[in-house]
């Protein structure tokens, strides 16, 4: 079984969330007492939400480079970054190790075209639905076109992630916010819903609704264990 890498923190609600499928998956695949061979290197969130805030991406590209470094270092086989948002500094992550690193978009990627979905609506923090780089990913490598919130919904989407989830508050009254918005995205022709942060899984699920979810944090993580096991 190879090592997984984890860089985690953000937030670690969700960090908690992977650390639970990898163990969960090891098990119900090896059986008995296994589990899975995992290092993380887990950050402190504040400074880096507030470098977020004001788009510094340069700011926040020190820590994450760090954790990567470290986690090789420390003999991880592989780098898993726990948050969507933050894949906006993929290149310069990898660029600094040599283990592979599992892009977030392209594991969702691959699962939507095997699902031969044509156009999927994504939510997410607002720097990820702002993103164009993931829009452009999903449509160039895998055919997907992706529709986002209008812009008074992607303000409501975002302030639930980041002063409730987060901070691990998960509310029915945000979860109605929630459906609601996946519903007139639906409406404007998603035929799926991209869970494009890692904690969104916390509020809604495939119990709520008939619309397919993907789930990043799931998809994520079930890749990794794939691969650690191959
Ligand atoms: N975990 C989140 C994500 O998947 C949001 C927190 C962050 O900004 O990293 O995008």
């Amino acid at each position: 079984m190879k090592i997984i890498g984890l860089i985690g923190g953000m937030s670690w609600e969700s960090t908690k969330i992977y650390y639970e499928y990898l163990n969960e998956a090891a098990r119900d695949r090896l059986g008995g007492l296994h589990s899975a061979r995992i290092i993380m290197v887990s950050v402190d969130f504040a400074p880096i939400e507030s470098l977020l805030k004001q788009r510094d991406w340069d700011g926040i590209a020190p820590y994450l480079v760090t954790a990567a470094k470290q986690l090789e270092a420390a003999g991880a086989e592989c780098v898993l970054l726990c948050t969507n948002t933050m894949h906006k500094l993929a290149p310069q992550i990898t660029e600094h190790i040599s283990i592979p690193f599992f892009h977030i978009i392209d594991v969702l990627g691959m699962a939507l075209q095997e699902n031969g979905h044509k156009q999927v609506g994504l939510l997410g923090t607002m720097a990820t639905m702002q993103n164009e780089e993931i829009a452009d990913m999903l449509a160039s490598r895998y055919g997907v076109s992706v529709i986002v919130p209008d812009a008074r919904d992607m303000d409501i989407v975002n302030q639930i992630i980041f002063d409730e989830l987060c901070l691990g508050q998960v509310h029915s009254a945000s979860r109605n916010t929630y459906l609601e918005i996946m519903n007139s995205l639906n409406a404007r022709g998603a035929e799926a819903i991209i869970l494009g942060c890692t904690e969104i899984a916390m509020l809604v699920s495939s119990k709520d609704t008939a619309i397919p979810l993907y789930d990043t944090t799931a998809l994520h993580a079930s890749y990794a264990t794939d691969w650690s096991l191959s």
